[in-house]
């Protein structure tokens, strides 16, 4: 397998973008070797620019439930662009979408569309802030939202203490509203309400943990996310921006039957094109401009080829009802890897949920950010590389998930078991290969 072509234009394009990639995780940092230019996807397969073909395990991190290049979604969306790629005025596609989502979705019972999660998630935090007229902002550690300025925030020396910045460039002040506590612990949550409870404006939550690894929500611990934020007169916000249309047509919030104030849509929704929205409660979005006081804008949101692609994905998910094939299909990849490390004799935790799922490299019950960081990141290095030398594309990253697509066959299943099979027996060997 050769890499001459994707080390080629990694050398050009570290001379004219940063790193060479236009988002970090990309860039194999974690891993270590050459990214691989991808020139062509279609179902479970991407090619990259030196013709090798994987099976792929990141799905563009979460978009992709259909697969690459769905004939329908691609479709919809040339269809779409012909008629003109941008308007900047009102276009039917949107109420079509806002239809869709509201339906699949009955707590969002008005929607507004944005360009992307992070630009999602801002707004929603700013019409929280302004329908509770409080500033503070409860996140978890590990959880991702984003890149807002102040939610790249981690703990600060105590529960309910101010968070510091996680980046050069973000001003404390910034990440001072946000207070960030441990994901699947709710006494930390109302020790937090205890204190601050009259200054929080709201509860930001992923349901399913997907940015420190899949880590799912402990029994009962929505449920307390509910209670709590109620009780202070805080908003629960769900981040469904990886678990929407993924978990449950209806998001995580049907599946685990907790509803929240607000929900964060993206990746799904725009079928492989740049989206996000957020929407909820029609009187806490009725105080969005033009409605009301609360300013949120933008020159390509609702844009007519996203939301043609995006509407197209959801129709085909209603028609088709991928869930359950998915929910077991992924079932048995994560049986497969488990059985794989059986068989090698490497300790992993596998923790899935419907077609999301993450191997850790640890011999811990992984269940927050601190568990998932006992991972040893040598070992999932070597076996990222002995996965994509055997064809398995997996996300360059302990802490991803790996997204199985309806298009995702038991053969695909299978291959990618044997493949693991394989680079875990390496990883066993103490004459394996260094990366
Ligand atoms: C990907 C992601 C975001 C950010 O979405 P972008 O479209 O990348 O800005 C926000 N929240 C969650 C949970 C995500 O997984």
């Amino acid at each position: 397998m050769t890499d001459a072509q994707s080390r080629s234009l990694l050398a050009e394009a570290a001379r004219l973008i940063p790193g060479g990639v236009n988002s970090p995780v990309r860039a194999f940092g974690a891993v270590g070797g050459t990214p691989r230019f991808l020139a062509r996807g279609s179902g479970s397969r991407v090619w990259d620019v030196d013709g090798n073909e994987y099976v792929d395990c990141v799905g563009s991190w979460g978009p992709l439930i259909l697969g690459h290049a769905r004939p329908e979604v691609v479709e919809a969306a040339c269809e779409a662009a012909r008629l003109g790629t941008t308007f900047g005025a009102p276009t039917e596609g949107e109420v079509l979408l806002a239809r869709a989502i509201t339906k699949a979705i009955p707590s969002i019972e008005s929607v507004r569309l944005v360009n992307s999660g992070t630009e999602a998630v801002m707004s929603a935090i700013r019409l929280a802030r302004a329908y509770t007229e409080r500033t503070k902002v409860v996140k978890f550690e590990g959880a991702y939202h984003g890149h807002s300025d102040g939610l790249l925030a981690r703990a600060g020396s105590g529960l309910a203490t101010l968070g510091l910045p996680t980046c050069p460039g973000v001003p404390p002040p910034w990440t001072a509203e946000t207070v960030v506590v441990p994901y699947n612990d709710p006494d930390a949550v109302e020790t937090v309400f205890g204190s601050l409870g009259e200054e929080i404006a709201c509860v930001l939550a992923e349901p399913v943990a997907g940015n420190m690894g899949v880590v799912p929500p402990a029994e009962g611990f929505l449920d307390s996310l509910r209670t709590a934020s109620e009780k202070a007169g805080a908003l629960l916000v769900f981040d469904e921006v990886i678990t929407g249309f993924r978990v449950h047509a209806g998001g995580a919030q049907a599946a685990y039957g907790v509803t929240p104030d607000l929900t964060i849509l993206g990746k799904i929704l725009g079928g492989g094109f740049p989206i996000g929205a957020f929407g909820g409660r029609r009187d806490i979005m009725d105080m969005l401009a033009p409605s009301g006081p609360v300013y949120q804008a933008g020159t390509l949101s609702g844009n007519p080829v996203a939301c043609a692609a995006g509407l197209a994905t959801l129709r085909l998910l209603e028609s088709e009802t991928p869930h359950g094939m998915l929910e077991r299909r992924t079932g048995r990849l994560a049986d497969g890897l488990r059985k794989a490390a059986r068989d090698a004799g490497v300790s992993v935790w596998v923790n899935r949920v419907a077609s999301m799922l993450t191997l850790f490299f640890t011999d811990q019950i992984v269940s927050n950010y601190a568990t998932a960081a006992t991972s040893d990141l040598k070992r999932y290095a070597r076996f990222f590389h002995g996965m994509l030398a055997r064809g398995v594309y997996l996300p360059p990253s302990q802490f991803e998930a790996i997204f199985v697509s309806a298009t995702h066959s038991d053969e695909d299943v299978g291959f990618i078991c044997e493949a693991a099979q394989a680079a875990l027996g390496e990883i066993a060997s103490p004459q394996g290969q260094p990366c």
